[in-house]
């Protein structure tokens, strides 16, 4: 269904979405040269609040994406934010959201190049069911390598990087898995498609570092405060293909795909092939948390309304 209706930030103001439009000469358009981001909105149906999750941590990633693509974006995480919330009033959602933030070369002008252009930044926002898959997701080893840092900046959330997921995820629901998990140029896992994982190995909790090619997840650093705080041992290190193999518990971790557990890779059955204890106990603070149903995390929420 196509994202239409309502009201979005573009040109400095809220405006309707539909009359949001950019012209086919757009750089960005052409270059892939915009960078974006993913928040979630979560709509809390007892008290009847809607919480942005982690949204100053979402933007402070957005500036340093468009820092590293020579984006100059005018307005402050704060500010951002401050936007969001008014764009969220005016569609008055009563359900969960996904917000889309959105920097990009919008000069309209043939040139391979970042400076000397025009930015523009944009939000819109779209209704999100409750329904994405979290349970005994399949996942397979994509031959489709993660774009490394050094060719497409891994951790700015670029436009144009996204057809290197796009390929692997592409690729891996066409061979009937839910999940493609990416390795990076020096063939270690790197993440998955679309967002980050984590691996169980007796009692510990692994997720690969910040130098792994990935994107410097929020929802990451979230979980690995939850486990420091639950008192679940955690590491931060490279993660080969075969550990995946003879991991007790997998998951994914992102905005989009919250904590997700992975129950087979490339048809090995992991641990007994059901959400394991460790994901279930951090799925169980995860989910209360960012509806703002856990008062020790009510800093990781803003209300809306
Ligand atoms: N990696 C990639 C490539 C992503 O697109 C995402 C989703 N933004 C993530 C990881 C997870 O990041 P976050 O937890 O901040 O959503």
């Amino acid at each position: 269904q196509e994202i239409s209706g309502g009201y979005c930030f573009f040109h400095g103001e809220v405006m309707p979405l539909d009359d949001a439009n950019v012209n086919i000469s757009t750089h960005a358009l052409n270059y892939g040269t915009g960078c974006f981001e993913g928040i979630r909105a979560y709509w809390n149906g007892e008290t009847e609040q809607l919480y942005i999750l982690k949204g100053i941590e979402h933007y402070r990633r957005f500036l340093n994406s468009c820092r590293i693509l020579r984006i100059e974006c005018p307005y402050t995480a704060q500010e951002l934010l401050d936007w969001t919330v008014q764009v969220l009033k005016k569609n008055a959602y009563r359900e969960d959201v996904y917000i889309r933030p959105l920097a990009y070369k919008a000069s309209r002008v043939i040139k391979v190049t970042l400076s000397g252009l025009r930015d523009e930044v944009a939000i819109f926002t779209v209704a999100m069911g409750d329904y994405v898959k979290t349970e005994n997701l399949s996942a397979v080893v994509s031959n489709w390598q993660r774009i490394a840092d050094n060719i497409i900046p891994s951790r700015a959330k670029v436009t144009g990087a996204y057809i290197n997921a796009a390929l692997a995820n592409d690729a891996a629901t066409a061979d009937g898995y839910d999940e493609a998990l990416m390795l990076s140029v020096d063939g270690q896992v790197s993440e998955a498609s679309s967002s980050n994982f984590f691996i169980v190995r007796d009692g510990t909790l692994i997720t690969t570092p910040v130098t792994s090619d990935i994107l410097e997840g929020v929802t990451r650093r979230a979980i690995l405060q939850l486990a420091n705080e639950l008192g679940i041992p955690s590491e931060v290190r490279a993660i080969d293909r075969t550990e995946l193999y003879i991991s007790d518990e997998i998951f994914l971790a992102g905005t989009g795909a919250q904590i997700a557990s992975i129950t087979s890779v490339d048809h090995r059955t992991i641990g007994n092939g059901s959400t394991g204890p460790i994901t279930k106990t951090l799925q169980d603070v995860y989910y209360r948390a960012v509806r703002g149903q856990d008062e020790r995390y009510l800093d990781w929420v803003s209300p809306v309304y």
